[in-house]
Parts: C-alpha cells; sequence; structure tokens
C-alpha cells in the first residue's frame, strides 16, 4: 500500500496495441482532465510497449499534462507480468492518487493485479467517476475529495458508489464508450518523462510465436446511428426489418439480449450491461422492452426513438421520441420514406 497522496496526479493507463492507442484510453484521458482540475493536480499516462510513435502527443491533446514513456522492443505484445511492473514501480516512484483503466480485456487483466500488489483498493467496472466529500459518521470525520467509483451492482438492480480513503490509490476499471471521447486540441502541451523499469527475462514468461486476429464484425462504438431489435421482433427472418432501417439510416444494428438469446443476430451486437456501452447520435430501439440492463448500455445517446407495441414499456421512459406500434409495419413505412426522400 502506499501512502494517501492528496498532491498525487490523476493517472490513465494508455493502453496501445500495434501501436494504436484504444478509444477507451482517449475517453480516459478526458475524464482525468476533469478529476485533476476538481483536484488541482496533474493527470499523467503511464505510456508502455515498443514503438509509440505519435502517442504522447496525441495522450496530451487529450488532456494529459505528464506522459511516462517505458519503451523497450521485448513490450511488443501485452504480457501481465512486464506491464504491471512497470505500472508499480512507477507508482511507487510518483505515488499517484488516482489511477485508471478501460474495462477491456487487457484493462480486466492487468488493474487486479497491480492492485494486489500495491495493496490498494479497486472498483471493477465503474459507469462513471466523481469527486466528492464523503462524510465517515463512524470516525466523525470528513474524508475530503475522495474519488466516487460508480457502478451497477445487483444485476443492475441498484447503482453502488464505491469509495475508498485509506488503501491508495483509488483504482478503477471503466467500460468503454461510457466516458465522452474529448476534442483533441492541437494546442495543448504536455511533458514526455522517458522511464526505465527493469525487466529481467524472467518478466517475460510468454513468447509469441504466431497471432490470429478475428476482426470484430461491428463496430457499435463508433456508429453514429443504431438501429437495434430486441425480442419484440420475433425471428430471425423478422430482423431483416431492423437491417433494411440500419441501412437506409447508414447505421450499425444494435440488440437485446433477448434478440441474442433468441439467435436473431449474434453476440457482438449486443448493447448493454453484458454487451456494449454506446452513445450514439440517434438511437433506435424496435421491439425492445427497456429493462434496466439494457437502458444502462444506451441511454446516453443523443436521441432515443423507440418502437414499441405497447404503450406502457419502459423504454419510453428514456425515448425522447414513441412510436406505439407493430415494428413490422412501422419500419416499412420508415424505410419508404426514408428511400423516397433520397
Ligand atoms: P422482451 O423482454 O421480450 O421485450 C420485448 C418488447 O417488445 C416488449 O416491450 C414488447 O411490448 C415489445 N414488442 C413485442 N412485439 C412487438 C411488435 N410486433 N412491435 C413492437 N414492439 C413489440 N439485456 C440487454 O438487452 N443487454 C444486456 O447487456 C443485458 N445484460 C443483462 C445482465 C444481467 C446480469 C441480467 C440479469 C440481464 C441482462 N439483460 C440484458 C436482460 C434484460 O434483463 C432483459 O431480459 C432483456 O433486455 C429483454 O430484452 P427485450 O426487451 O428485447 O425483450
Amino acid at each position: 500500500m502506499v501512502e494517501v497522496n492528496r498532491e498525487g496526479e490523476v493517472w490513465v493507463f494508455a493502453e496501445q496495441k500495434d501501436g494504436a492507442l484504444q478509444e477507451v484510453t482517449l475517453e480516459l484521458c478526458g475524464k482525468a482532465r476533469e478529476l485533476a482540475d476538481q483536484l488541482g493536480v496533474k493527470a499523467g499516462a503511464v505510456l508502455s510497449g515498443e514503438t509509440l510513435t505519435g502517442l504522447p502527443e496525441q495522450l496530451i491533446e487529450c488532456g494529459i499534462d505528464r506522459v511516462y514513456r517505458v519503451t523497450d522492443d521485448r513490450l511488443g505484445f501485452y504480457q501481465t507480468a512486464p506491464y504491471a511492473r512497470i505500472l508499480c514501480r512507477l507508482i511507487d516512484k510518483y505515488v499517484p492518487q488516482i489511477v485508471l483503466f478501460g474495462a477491456t480485456a487487457i484493462g480486466r487483466d492487468l488493474a487486479p493485479r497491480v492492485a494486489s500488489e500495491m495493496q490498494a483498493g479497486m472498483t471493477a467496472d465503474c459507469t462513471d467517476l466523481e469527486i466528492k466529500d464523503v462524510p465517515d459518521k463512524k470516525n466523525k470525520t470528513v474524508h475530503e475529495k475522495l474519488l466516487l467509483q460508480i457502478r451497477p451492482a445487483f444485476g443492475g438492480n441498484i447503482i453502488a458508489t464505491i469509495v475508498n480513503y485509506d488503501m491508495w490509490p483509488q483504482m478503477a476499471t471503466i467500460r468503454e464508450g461510457v466516458m465522452p471521447l474529448p476534442s483533441p486540441d492541437p494546442e495543448r502541451t504536455g511533458w514526455v518523462v522517458d522511464e526505465e523499469v527493469a525487466l529481467a527475462e524472467e518478466h517475460f514468461p510468454i513468447k509469441l510465436i504466431e497471432q490470429h486476429v478475428k476482426k470484430r464484425t461491428v463496430n457499435l462504438k463508433s456508429a453514429r446511428v443504431i438501429v437495434s431489435g430486441g425480442g419484440g421482433v420475433g425471428s430471425k427472418d423478422g430482423f431483416d426489418r431492423i437491417h433494411d432501417l440500419a441501412g437506409a439510416l447508414g447505421g450499425a444494428v444494435g440488440a437485446s439480449r433477448a434478440a441474442v438469446d433468441n439467435e436473431f443476430i449474434d453476440k457482438g451486437h449486443q448493447v448493454g450491461q453484458t454487451g456494449t456501452t454506446v452513445r450514439p447520435a440517434l438511437y433506435i430501439a424496435a421491439g425492445i422492452s427497456g429493462a434496466v440492463q439494457h437502458r444502462a448500455g444506451m441511454e446516453e445517446s443523443a436521441k432515443i426513438v423507440a418502437i414499441n407495441n405497447d404503450s406502457k414499456a419502459p423504454i419510453f421512459s428514456v425515448a425522447h421520441y414513441g412510436i406505439v406500434g407493430d415494428l413490422h409495419k412501422v419500419i416499412p413505412m420508415l424505410v419508404k420514406s426514408l428511400r423516397e426522400r433520397r
């Protein structure tokens, strides 16, 4: 456990793959900037890898003040042990007060390892972060400016707020897509600090022989328009209507878990607590009831349109526009009208 350092920076683990930063890293840079400003401290990012050209500048443009860079040609692909060692040694050296990771496969692997070695608390899968004073009734004191680590709990039925006032650094993984992407500011300036962390051969227990990469078939996170179908679509063939509308709008196809469980479409399209979190400019939910686990993944969309034949469906409580009707009649009319307007 490291000391409680109220002057400590707010850090982001800068996740990169093949020399490109992951989108969630940039989302976290924007959040780290906001938290650091509230705390009156600097925002930092730890960037490790083999080829890191242009990445420190990108982090700085998105809100980071100091990039701690570790370059080593053995860090070409991610391995837990060396990456954890680098972070732990830099945490020992600089004592940040907050360390944030994307809740990606890598972030979910790395963060608990680092938390365990540092004997720090960690909250997985946060959907929001805030800074607030937290009263401690038992000890009749107030813990000033703690990180509120907010996430759904008990199957999404409650939103839990978790704080850590003594086992610092305060650490969290944050779901992809829940924080807005900051607009890069090419005028921003910052520092790149080259660090050396001693890494022995024993820190590289895995040898990469060959890689087979399966490309994502759908990229919901970057879609500006998403048309999602739910259990109410009724069949795999019926899902063609969802594809038609998405096609007419130039959007991506999403789905509720009921649609995935019924094999109308594959899991890569699922939106929600156990799927992808999205915030497109337009989200159309057709035949989706609006269960809390689905809403958790889409309610931050800029405009939501719900099509449902039950006027009391919960989805209407988050929709900006609602159409009460049978989606199999409504969608063909929408598609026809959109095509005619073209
Ligand atoms: P249904 O509940 O079957 O609702 C269908 C809706 O379609 C109804 O509102 C009905 O009125 C309407 N409808 C029916 N026919 C028509 C028609 N012809 N025209 C128009 N409307 C029609 N769910 C997710 O979506 N994403 C998740 O990531 C997710 N994670 C979960 C995690 C956990 C731990 C748990 C417990 C659950 C999770 N769920 C998730 C499941 C969630 O609780 C719901 O069961 C699911 O979202 C229901 O999907 P649905 O609304 O499409 O289907």
